[in-house]
């Protein structure tokens, strides 16, 4: 208990694991803790100050599934092994903390998700700005980032979706870390500044931080050190992979806010399906790097088109040839990333290494693949994976072909690797045969036929003879045992075997360790080399990837250019795509300085949302490299891509949809530029009509006028069709459909102009309200239509203000009914919401 409650002490935040022979065991408010969240038997053991100590525990052979249920529930474990030697320690046995595990610092295989990365992050700010780092310590990455404002920090943290937040004690709780379930408060010194410059000169032998491009990057330094000391806090250690510290610039990017990656489903869906995101469509990597990568790549589109022809380029290649036999081979390559990094910190298993030989050894066949091919990013690739022919061999001659997966049961080490193993070996199998050789000699030196070899676990062995011949034997036979009947001899010969042969096995494990342990020791040198092998294996796999999807798809390649402006011809969602199996309409789209705004008009269902995310989701494909889904595509300069649609998963949060929608809104009026992309659905809903609609309208005006964005504008507000021609960049778009009888058939095709019918009624009707509901809206309609346009003349203090000055600008129908239609979705209309409908139709028909 003194020993514990030592231990203990140095480690209040975490739960204690205490191995105690083939168990971990918790003690006191720990074992309460675990009990009820692994749900395990909560007993006691022992007294302390006259009460009964709480205990729980977990057997040490099945703590991985126990421990990654606690990591995911956001516990910090401390594992406290038992270092000395129980049969030669007197008192209790020492213990020690080899391994602090949190959710963001995992490198075990088994607790680690094979295609996503496990950060952990701090921040640092000074109160207006923030300095970002971060460490994937499964794979060595460190990176840092600066940022000016909170709305960055937002975006930021939802890109990076860190497992684990570091933050100064003392900083105000709600920084809006939304994204991290795990917030820790480290203290304030572990964010100074002076402190973490030389922390990071000495880490990476370096004079000065300069050549980082850290200059001035002050809180990113800050920030680098309190992770830095985090992370080696958990690993009890330093960390020998990590790799140098990457200082990145958002600039860099085409930057998305967390509303975008959101709506468009990028690696996370709305319904937390992660089948119906794009990454999933996407993601067709053969190996774990690949995987992580590519999902890098999504969260991070480039702007510099220079970087995205080469990644083409690259693409086009593999395309052109080789692409299958590249994924075959890839196949077959473990995650030497991850390997390289339990490699340096001495935790490979050995199967960890008979893989990441038999990767090696595939290499020179991969490369060979990539050397006819004109790329140079491909060519780049193959001069990166290195040449481990030495390596290679030491480990063929070092390691058995199919490994055990523990180390603990030897049997790893090869045959003829090391002459002192291969003895103790020979040793405990050759045993029998000696024993046989033994008998057959003592009988014939004897002339005693009956003499036999035996064992027993009390005395060892012996040679055994009937007591009738008791005074034949010779002189050196001393007497073990006297049994009824029979005598019981050892030898000296035979004593010497036996001392040899009981140890041998518990030799031939230690000698096992040892050579393991020096292998891994040898190993451990190559580990930056890996580490850019991993890098262009990964590449390599993304881009195989991305032209196995292009041929598959139907993608085609997409053209950048420095002129203003985005075309895209027959493009198509590639989700609802896959989604419908056949018969999506491709739709065409052109933007450019003179044609910056699209109003988009036309009947719900009609596919207006389909065409604005397939948009943004064919600008993101194109800056990451990848093809796209459309005959062609071209992009000019784009920095940004903003989007306001639909308000769900805030709403659970307390917001207002207004509220919601408003504060979407200003972040886009704000910071969207001439080279941003806008996508706008559905402004103004949230609110009474007249208000939305003269919101929608200003919205449109400034981001038209002022922020001279592209955009595309979806809207139920037929008044706003006439903003095209107040403004000549706006021009409008419907979503086609046609009336027929009671019926509306969706043609899902964009057309020029103005949609000129609301389809509300129709859609109700297809959402099954009664007739008699739909027909008396009809008649409703007809009245407030014509009441309404006779009002144009006398119009009401808010329509002036809709109207401003403008003569030419004539809002047509505002109806409230159309808006209550538009917000069902007849796909997925609940039988609660049908019901709300009808009585809303209801309330409104009778008004
Ligand atoms: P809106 O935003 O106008 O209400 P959506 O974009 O949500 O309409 O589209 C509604 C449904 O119509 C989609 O779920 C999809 O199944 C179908 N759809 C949309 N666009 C197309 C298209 N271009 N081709 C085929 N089907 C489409």
């Amino acid at each position: 208990m003194q020993q514990y409650l030592r231990i203990k002490a140095d480690h209040p935040e975490s739960l204690l694991f205490y191995r105690m022979g083939d168990f971990y065991e918790l003690f006191f408010e720990d074992a309460k803790r675990a009990a009820k969240l692994l749900d395990i038997v909560l007993t006691s053991r022992g007294e302390s100050a006259g009460e009964r100590i709480p205990m729980a525990g977990v057997p040490a052979h099945a703590a991985e599934s126990y421990l990654a249920r606690l990591l995911k529930l956001g516990e910090a474990v401390a594992i406290c092994e038992q270092i000395g030697d129980p049969a030669t320690s007197r008192g209790p046995v020492e213990r020690r903390v080899t391994r602090i595990l949190t959710p963001g610092t995992l490198t075990d295989e088994g607790l680690l998700a094979e295609r996503s990365e496990n950060i952990t992050l701090a921040i640092a700010t000074d109160g207006t700005r923030f300095g970002l780092a971060w460490i994937d310590v499964a794979s060595g990455r460190f990176n840092a980032l600066e940022l000016d404002n909170r709305a960055a920090l937002e975006a930021e943290l939802a890109r990076l979706q860190p497992a684990e937040v570091l933050v100064p004690a003392t900083l105000e709780p709600a920084l809006g870390c939304d994204h991290a379930p795990v917030q820790r408060r480290r203290p304030e010194w572990q964010f100074d500044g002076i402190a973490a410059t030389r922390r990071l000169m000495a880490l990476f032998n370096l004079a000065t931080l300069d050549g980082l491009g850290l200059t001035n990057a002050t809180l990113a330094v800050a920030a680098a050190g309190c992770v830095l000391l985090y992370c080696e806090h958990t690993l009890c250690g330093d960390l020998p992979h990590l790799q140098m510290l990457q200082f990145e610039r958002r600039s860099a990017n085409v930057l998305l806010d967390p509303a975008t990656r959101r709506h468009l489903e990028l690696v996370d869906s709305a319904d937390d399906n992660s089948q119906h995101t794009l990454a999933a469509l996407l993601d067709t990597t053969a190996t774990g790097m690949g995987g992580r990568l590519l999902r890098r790549w999504l969260l991070a589109p480039l702007r510099d088109h220079t970087a995205l022809r080469e990644r083409l380029n690259a693409v086009d290649a593999l395309l052109m040839g080789p692409a299958p036999a590249v994924r075959d081979l890839l196949k077959q390559v473990c995650d030497v990333e991850r390997v390289s990094t339990r490699i340096a910190l001495g935790s490979a298993r050995p199967r960890d290494l008979t893989q990441l030989r038999d990767t090696l050894e595939l290499l020179p066949e991969l490369a060979g693949q990539l050397l006819p091919l004109a790329a140079q990013r491909v060519q780049q690739i193959a001069e990166n994976f290195g040449d481990y022919a030495d390596v290679c061999v030491l480990l063929r001659r070092a390691l058995v072909a199919a490994p055990p997966v523990l180390i603990r049961d030897g049997g790893m080490i090869a045959i003829g690797f090391d002459a002192e193993l291969d003895d103790l070996r020979t040793l405990a199998t050759d045993a029998d045969q000696f024993l046989l050789d033994l008998e057959r000699r003592e009988r014939e030196r004897t002339g005693l036929p009956s003499l036999k070899v035996g064992f027993n676990r009390i005395h060892g062995y012996y040679l055994e003879l009937s007591r009738v011949h008791a005074d034949a034997v010779p002189l050196d036979f001393h007497r073990r045992q006297t049994l009824k009947g029979v005598e019981r001899y050892i030898t000296p010969e035979l004593k010497n075997f036996e001392a040899r042969i009981l140890t041998a096995h518990a030799r031939a494990l230690a000698r096992e360790r040892t050579l393991y342990d020096e292998l891994l020791v040898t190993l451990r040198h190559y580990v930056p080399d890996w580490q850019r092998t991993a890098a262009a294996l990964a590449e390599l796999d993304v881009f195989a990837c991305f032209a196995e999807r292009a041929a598959t798809l139907n993608f085609a390649a997409p053209k950048f250019s420095a002129e203003p402006g985005i075309v895209i011809e027959q493009g198509r969602h590639p989700l609802v795509e896959q989604g419908r199996g056949g018969g999506f309409v491709p739709n065409d789209l052109i933007l450019n300085p003179e044609r910056r705004m699209l109003i988009i008009t036309g009947p719900n269902m009609g596919g207006k949302s389909t065409y604005m995310r397939q948009t943004a989701l064919i600008a993101i494909l194109a800056h990451c490299g990848s093809y796209v889904p459309a005959s062609a595509a071209t992009f000019g300069p784009l920095d940004m891509i903003f989007s306001r649609i639909g308000a769900s998963d805030q709403l659970a949060r307390g917001h207002s949809t207004f509220m919601v929608e408003m504060a979407e809104t200003a972040h886009i009026l704000h910071h969207a530029t001439a080279e941003s992309l806008v996508l706008i659905d559905e402004i103004g809903r949230g609110t009474s009509t007249f208000d939305g609609m003269s919101l929608a309208w200003a919205a449109a005006e400034h981001l038209a006028g002022v922020n001279r964005a592209y955009v595309l504008f979806a809207t139920h507000y037929f008044e706003l069709t006439a903003l095209a021609a107040a403004l000549p960049a706006i021009a409008n778009v419907r979503m086609d459909a046609l009336e027929h009888g009671d019926d509306v058939v969706f043609l899902h095709q964009v057309k020029d102009g103005p949609a000129n019918q609301s389809f509300g009624l129709a859609v109700a009707l297809l959402a099954g309200v009664p007739r008699r509901v739909v027909e008396r809206a009809r008649v409703r309609l007809t009245e407030l239509t014509t009441h309404y346009v006779q009002s144009l003349d006398n119009p009401t203090p808010e329509l002036a203000f809709l109207r401003g000055d403008r003569d030419d600008v004539r809002p047509r129908i505002v109806h409230p009914v159309v808006e209550a239609l538009s917000a069902i979705d007849p796909d997925n209309l609940s039988p609660k919401q049908a019901l709300e409908l009808v009585y809303a139709l209801h309330a409104q028909v009778g008004n």
